[in-house]
Formats: structure tokens, C-alpha cells, sequence
């Protein structure tokens, strides 16, 4: 089942709380997913706010997925570790009050590293926030993205061979990121299927068996790619909006 959703609470609704948000996606839009962003700083929900949401999303068979904030680095010193599970402990624990089925968050950054170097750490410290999730027994899974400038770790390779290690990390596609961090490499068809052909090709697709949820936040508008304008066949536009689907590994 392919659900379509938002990410945020739609400019359009007049309420600016992710209660107003929830209850505009299913009333006034009719979609099935939200994305509710914890995204700058922590956003923090009332404990009546949470269990509002929670029981909407179920009456009303709403997908929920929580974005992590922003700034958060894996592959970073002792400090930037500690600040960045501090911040993935807090949001997973408030996506799990609501019922979300991930935690999406950026992975972090080269630094000093190279790729491989990175990618290890990257490894080791997302295998140590599933075994917390596990220990404060979260159902929540953690989702991790595409990111858009190749500076940042998170292209679909170096995703798809985390979540390959740690195989309780879901893949979040980020189509717009990888168009950017491609610079406007998806121009046709073809582009489209030979991202889905490569997750495919790792076990992620719907003619699998089931055993793992995977999760795909597809942003259709480009905001980000550099130069490429005229040739790019994406929208334009400073908004994002994504569709959800749920796949089986
Ligand atoms: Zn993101």
C-alpha cells in the first residue's frame, strides 16, 4: 500500500500545532501519512498533545514518521556524539508517545574522515542507538536519509550499506537529495528505476518477503539543485512535500 503524505503542518492550515496538523492531513486533504518534524531544536509535545495524536492517527489510519532534528553527527567527536544521541534518544522516545513508525535522521558528516572511516562509525554508533531503542523498548524504527550535498555522508550507496550492516535501519529516499547530490542526475525514467532497481537489488522492494518495514520519503519538488534549472525536470520550489510508501524487506 502506497500512502501519500505531507511533511509538517500544511501552510494552508490555519492551526500551527501538529494536533491542527493531523487532523487537516486526514479532514481537509484526505491523505493517510504525515511527517511530524521535530526539526528545529526539540520540539516538545504536551503529554495530552501526544496522546491526541496517537489516537487520531489510529481511528483514522494515519501513518505517522517523525523527522530528528536537523543537526545531528554520527561521525563526529565524543561531543558532537554524545549532543546527537542525546537529541535521537529525546525524538524517539516522543515519535514513540505518538505512534510513529520511524525516526528519521541525517546521519552526519566527513569531517577529517574518509568515506569508508565515516561510514564505519556511522556503523558502529547506529547499531548502539538500536540496541537503546531496544533497551527502552521503543517500537519505533530508525530511518535514515539521503542527504543532498555530497560534503555530507548520505549518498544512496553509503544508505543503503548501513542499513546493509544495521539491519534494522530503514532507507528513507530523499529524491530530491539525490537529484541534488547527483547534480540533476534524475532526469528520466530510467534514473527513477535505476534507484529503485538498486534497492531492489538489496532486498528492499514490494514483491519481497516480509520481514522489515522500509520506509521511502520521496520529496518531489527540487530545492536544491545548484545550477542545473533549465535542464532539470523537477519542480522548482522552496517546499518540500514527500510521499510515504511502506515496503517489505
Ligand atoms: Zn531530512
Amino acid at each position: 500500500m502506497i500512502r501519500i503524505g505531507q511533511a509538517g503542518i500544511p501552510l494552508s492550515c490555519k492551526g500551527r500545532t501538529n494536533k491542527d496538523g493531523i487532523v487537516y492531513t486526514h479532514k481537509s486533504l484526505d491523505l493517510n501519512a504525515i511527517e511530524i518534524q521535530f526539526v528545529r531544536g526539540l520540539y516538545v509535545l504536551s503529554d495530552e498533545e501526544a496522546l491526541f495524536i496517537k489516537d487520531y492517527a489510529s481511528k483514522n489510519d494515519i501513518e505517522i514518521h517523525v523527522h530528528a532534528p536537523y543537526y545531528l553527527n554520527l561521525a563526529g567527536d565524543h561531543e558532537e556524539i554524545t549532543m546527537s544521541f542525546e537529541k535521537i534518544m529525546k525524538s524517539a522516545q516522543m515519535a514513540n508517545n505518538i505512534g510513529s513508525k520511524t525516526l528519521i535522521i541525517h546521519p552526519g558528516f566527513y569531517g577529517e574522515y574518509n568515506p569508508k572511516k565515516t561510514a564505519k562509525l556511522i556503523i558502529k554508533n547506529s547499531k548502539k542507538i538500536v540496541s537503546l531503542f531496544k533497551k527502552e523498548k521503543l517500537k519505533i524504527k530508525l530511518a535514515m536519509e539521503t542527504m543532498g550535498k555530497q560534503k555530507v555522508f548520505g549518498s544512496l550507496d553509503e544508505i543503503v550499506d548501513v542499513c546493509t550492516h544495521v539491519k534494522e535501519v530503514i532507507p528513507v529516499l530523499d529524491l530530491g537529495h539525490i537529484h541534488a547530490r547527483g547534480n540533476g542526475s534524475i532526469q528520466e525514467r530510467e534514473d527513477y528505476e535505476a534507484i529503485f532497481e538498486k534497492l531492489d537489488h538489496y532486498g528492499y522492494g514490494t514483491t519481497s518477503c516480509i520481514s522489515q518495514e522500509s520506509s521511502m520519503r520521496m520529496v518531489m519538488n527540487c530545492t536544491m539543485c545548484p545550477s542545473k534549472k533549465e535542464t532539470c525536470r523537477l519542480p522548482h520550489s522552496s517546499k518540500s512535500s514527500w510521499i510515504g510508501t511502506s515496503m517489505s524487506r
